[in-house]
């Protein structure tokens, strides 16, 4: 199935529950194309926010749980940490991370879409959704076997870091001779947290809260790919043309 399709049909699915505004649906389905990026700078993360200007509306989010727990009911992967490594294992009970990850952990490669369409190629150690999962399925759609019979995260507070990042994802560039890190949001039309505003100022929590997150996430996951943990193969290149609405 084409990402698109996949998208389509998360969205699907997911207006059986939750209704989705139809000028959002056309943007997340990519048939919007005149949509700038905004960027938003709180402390030491670079957010970029969609605006459709025709229509005059950000595209902001906040999350639902515990009304929804769609991201673990239909989790496509789980790159895992250094830190993760040694968290999630120790909480499991292993001795040794070298038989968390040879127990626990499936092993994939895949690309990994930037936000103007660039793409990097990772390797990365993921924890396994179902206890028998092969690499075979990889990305594919299926329930968390950590997701509990109340909603929640059996393994929680120690669940991976890029559980706690959904549906953000984050990359680092080089901005004017600094390392900066970025953010933006991933559409997998599986989040109903996403809605149409006309300004980003209902958006002040999550930008506090998730700039900690995806800055302590970030650098965890550049520790993992230097220490061969995982591999991005191909970097992103910079995005050209932002408007800078940053402090
Ligand atoms: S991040 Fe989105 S999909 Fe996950 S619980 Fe929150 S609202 Fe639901
Ligand atoms: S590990 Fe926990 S938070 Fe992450 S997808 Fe599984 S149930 Fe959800």
């Amino acid at each position: 199935m084409s990402q698109e399709s996949e998208v389509a049909e998360s969205l699907r699915l997911l207006e059986k529950d939750w209704s989705v505004d139809p000028l959002l649906r056309d943007f997340i389905l990519g048939r919007i194309l005149n949509v700038n990026d905004t960027t938003v700078v709180r402390d030491e993360v670079k957010f970029h926010i969609p605006y459709m200007p025709d229509a005059k509306k950000y595209v902001l989010w906040k999350c639902f749980w515990p009304d929804c727990h769609n991201c673990c009911e239909r989790q496509g992967r789980l790159p895992l940490t250094d830190d993760d490594l040694i968290t999630i294992g120790e909480g499991l009970k292993y001795a040794k991370v070298s038989d968390f990850i040879r127990k626990e952990t499936v092993t994939a490669t895949y690309a990994s879409g930037g936000p103007d369409g660039t793409e990097a190629v990772m390797t990365t150690i993921n924890l396994k959704r179902r206890e028998d999962e092969s690499e075979d399925e990889d990305g594919t759609r299926i329930p968390c076997r950590f997701l509990d019979v109340d909603g929640g995260c059996s393994m929680h507070p120690a669940r991976p870091g890029v559980c706690y990042l959904y549906p953000f994802t984050t990359w680092t560039q080089n901005d004017g001779g600094a390392a900066r890190i970025h953010a933006t949001y991933q559409f997998t039309g599986d989040c109903p947290g996403f809605y149409l505003a006309d300004g980003i100022d209902d958006m002040e929590r999550e930008f506090a809260d998730y700039s900690v997150i995806i800055r302590d996430y970030n650098i965890a996951s550049t520790r993992t790919n230097r220490q061969s943990f995982g591999v991005a193969t191909l970097g992103y290149r910079r995005l050209e043309g932002e408007e800078d609405k940053g402090r």
